[in-house]
């Protein structure tokens, strides 16, 4: 499904590079996760993937079924089914978190040649997933984000990935730390959006959301590249000896 090749990207100002040769293949209906220390560039790649300014890819591709993403504008990544959870992490004032979903949902069909949603049907739908999701449908009436408590933003985002029904998910955990109740809801969330025709990109720097989101393929990420590869157990032996001995170990091996 989402395919990189040797990946290289540096920043536009000052031209750092951040990615030197990335290589990454995720397959249709499995959960990949990223783990790497601070700075190996792993939410430089998300950015990349959802098309953030600042970052220029220099060499390599990324194709999301055989299709160039890297070319795309960011609306037509998110037409084609790619889905960055966090990236609208900001508070937007006097907009609805309906108004939103729904904007956001319209942009989606309307780029897939569809007709947009009525109100009603919106209506039904988002009902339905925050019922699934076991999400209170008074949240989605106030404005996005403002206001909201950490798990709110969360519980946010993981709705909006299911009423968009993005097909490649990725999702940057970030270095802030979710707490255990966040964690959870995340990786419920997660859990229950796993789907044969759906793939997931988790990326985190510490093991614990393993625990709940049990990957089918560990990745470890260091200086811009991917360096190791292997099962779940790959992102305990992380907590075990700490990326210093695994990437010690991956030398040596
Ligand atoms: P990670 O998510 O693995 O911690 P990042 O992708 O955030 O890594 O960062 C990788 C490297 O790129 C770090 O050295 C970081 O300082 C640098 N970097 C990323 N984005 C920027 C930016 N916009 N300006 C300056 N440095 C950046
Ligand atoms: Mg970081
Ligand atoms: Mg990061």
């Amino acid at each position: 499904m989402l395919e990189i090749r040797n990946l290289h990207v540096e920043l536009e100002e000052g031209g750092k590079p951040i990615l030197k040769g990335l290589d990454l293949t995720v397959e249709a209906g499995r959960v990949h996760a990223i783990m790497g220390p601070n700075g190996s560039g792993k939410s430089t790649l998300s950015y990349v993937l959802a098309g953030r300014e600042g970052y220029v890819v220099t060499q390599g591709s990324a194709r999301l079924d055989g299709e160039d993403i890297l070319a795309m504008e960011p609306e037509e990544r998110a037409a084609a089914g790619l889905f960055l959870a966090f990236q609208y992490p900001v508070e937007i004032p006097g907009v609805g978190n309906m108004t939103f979903l729904r904007t956001a949902l319209n942009a989606q069909r309307k780029a897939r040649g569809e007709e947009e949603i009525s109100s009603g049907d919106f209506l039904r739908l988002v009902r339905e997933k925050a019922r699934a999701l076991n999400i209170d449908a008074e949240m989605l009436k106030r404005p996005i984000n403002v206001g909201f408590s950490g798990g709110e933003k969360k519980r946010n985002e993981i709705l909006q990935m299911a009423v968009l029904e993005p097909r490649m998910c990725i999702l940057d955990e970030t270095d802030s730390g979710l707490d255990v109740d966040a964690m959870r809801l995340v990786a419920d969330g997660v859990n229950a959006l796993r789907d044969a025709g759906r793939a997931f990109l988790v990326i985190t720097h510490y093991q614990r959301l393993l625990d709940h989101i049990v990957p089918d393929v560990v990745h470890i990420m260091a200086d811009g590249r991917i360096v190791r590869s292997g099962g779940p157990d790959l992102a305990l032996e992380v907590e075990t000896n700490g990326y210093a001995g695994i990437l010690g170990a991956g030398a040596a091996a």
